[in-house]
């Protein structure tokens, strides 16, 4: 019998209320991975009940302490890194390399939130009038939770947890209900731990959860990734219901090539942007706009590296691409292929029926595809297809490469590959784009920095991680004082 996951309420693991499970797939072979709850609102309320309980004590735990706990988190997690490598590559697909990557990018959000008791200090100034002094302090504000998609699966709710937890704040973990297995070891690892129960909870399932989380009183705002309309929902239902809401989007990505770029080193990152995580990367180049005459150099050099790459399990040496998360992602991804197709596009790399060593006929396999000819109506110039694709289009100076993103409904990153600095800093001021890469095919911030889009790709105003996440975890309150 298959067994199915447990959420983690008050510390203790307890088999959800609502009884509906979905199936877990390896992506790569199709072998079963148990099943995960639908949970249903009643198991929220149980996680806000033990996070609510919690709330009071945590936040009088001194910060140093508080923080202490990230140290002891960080050791256990290096400890299971493999692990957890492991259980994302199985429920996900990504190779193994990638996983590392990412779960290394997860643990560095627990160094970085280990520095809060510096992080969260406020400002002071005596003398704001004769003998009147001021001061910022910086509280927690109660239960927080974090709504995660399927395509990072141990990282993600790590962008949010390590802040929340350390300013003093008790959280809930929905994991996407695709790939719950990274969350259930992460938790299993937090145990051991010792945090107070109720501090960090989590809860599996699908929409039901998520409107819970944003609709639910005892819960103070919430932290989302994931697609556009999802984001927007969410950003919608939780601000209405008076929450903090930070719901980052989908995203479409435009990497800009100049002709005066080190196209030697340039093609190797393009194809690692586009077809690293099998495109299912928020950050992943997309489009890539050729400017001028590099065009036909270029799509050669690409088709070569594109036709390089080995497609496989990614638990095996030797594998640069996994597949796809799931049959239906990897049926929606084949429709915008052949949409390509039918609306005139040219598929010039057809990564359609990949060849694969036996005993990955049930994974779900896309090879590399490339598309020339790409007209800015079609739908594949438009909408994220987050999957293997990379759509190559031309534009003949910077200015009209610029108009092509900012055509688009989507900010999240951007990439300029040029050994121009007058055309490196053009592009940074005038793309529009919120994370940018100056020869840098993912532009992706660390820890420290904030994280998150513009236009769609973005709903709300604090981003994730970095400085930002403290002020969006915490309320800034001014103290005036006088003494008699
Ligand atoms: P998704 O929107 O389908 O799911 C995200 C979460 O929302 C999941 O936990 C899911 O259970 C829940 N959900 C799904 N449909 C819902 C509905 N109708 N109502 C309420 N909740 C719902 O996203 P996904 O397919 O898991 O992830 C891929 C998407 O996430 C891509 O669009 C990608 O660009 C985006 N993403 C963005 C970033 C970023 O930093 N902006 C990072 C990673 C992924």
């Amino acid at each position: 019998m298959e067994r199915t996951l447990k959420n983690y309420v008050g510390g203790s693991w307890v088999e959800a209320v609502g009884r509906e499970t979905l199936p877990l797939v390896n992506p790569a072979t199709g072998a079963s991975l148990g099943r995960v709850p639908l949970s249903v609102r009643e198991d929220v309320r149980r996680a806000v009940d033990a996070a609510q309980k919690a709330f009071p004590a945590w936040r009088e735990t001194p910060v140093l302490e508080r923080s202490r706990f990230m140290f002891r988190w960080k050791e256990l997690m290096e400890k299971r890194f493999e692990d957890l490598a492991r259980c994302v590559t199985i429920e996900h697909g990504k190779t193994l390399s990638e996983s590392r990557g990412s779960v290394r990018r997860g643990i560095e959000n627990l160094e970085v939130a280990a520095g809060m008791p510096s992080l969260m200090m406020g400002e002071s100034l005596e003398d704001i009038s004769r003998g009147i002094d001021c001061e910022t302090i910086r509280q927690p504000l109660g239960v927080f939770a974090a709504i995660a998609p399927f395509n990072f699966p141990a990282m993600v709710p790590l962008w949010f947890l390590p802040y929340a937890i350390t300013t003093g704040n008790t959280f809930i973990v929905k994991p996407s209900e695709q790939v719950p297995l990274s969350q259930e070891l992460t938790f299993q690892i937090l145990e051991e731990v010792g945090l107070p129960p109720g501090v960090v909870n989590l809860v599996h399932g699908g929409r039901d959860v998520v409107d819970a989380l944003c609709t639910e009183q005892g819960i103070v705002g919430v932290s989302f990734v994931g697609s556009t309309p999802v984001a927007k929902h969410v950003y919608v239902t939780g601000t209405q219901a008076g929450k903090r809401v930070q719901a980052l989007g989908g995203a479409k990505n435009f990497v800009v090539v100049m002709d005066d770029c080190d196209l030697a080193r340039t093609v190797p990152i393009l194809t690692e942007s586009c077809y690293g995580c099998a495109g299912e990367r928020c950050l992943a180049g997309s489009t890539v706009v050729a400017v001028g005459d590099v065009y036909g150099r270029l799509r050669e050099a690409l088709h070569e590296h594109a036709r390089r790459i080995v497609v496989g399990d990614g638990l095996d040496d030797g594998v640069d691409m996994g597949p796809v998360v799931s049959r239906r992602h990897m049926d929606r991804v084949l429709g915008y292929i052949q949409k390509g197709i039918d609306e005139g596009a040219k598929l010039t790399l057809d990564g359609r029926n990949p060849k694969l060593p036996p005993g990955l006929e049930k994974g779900n396999f896309i090879g590399p595809c490339i598309f020339e000819d790409v007209t800015p109506e079609m739908t594949i110039a438009r909408e994220e297809i987050f999957g293997p694709v990379m759509v190559l289009r031309r534009a003949k100076d910077l200015d009209e490469a610029i108009s092509i993103i900012h055509a688009s409904e989507y900010a999240n990153a951007t990439s300029i590959f040029t050994q121009s600095g007058k055309h490196a800093r053009e592009f940074r001021y005038r793309a529009g784009v919120s994370m940018i890469g100056v020869n840098i095919g993912v532009a992706a911030p660390m820890s420290f920095f904030p994280f998150g889009g513009a236009k769609s790709s973005f709903f709300g105003d604090l981003k994730a991680h970095g400085k930002d996440s403290l002020r969006f975890y915490t309320d800034q309150k001014v103290v005036i004082s006088r003494w008699f």
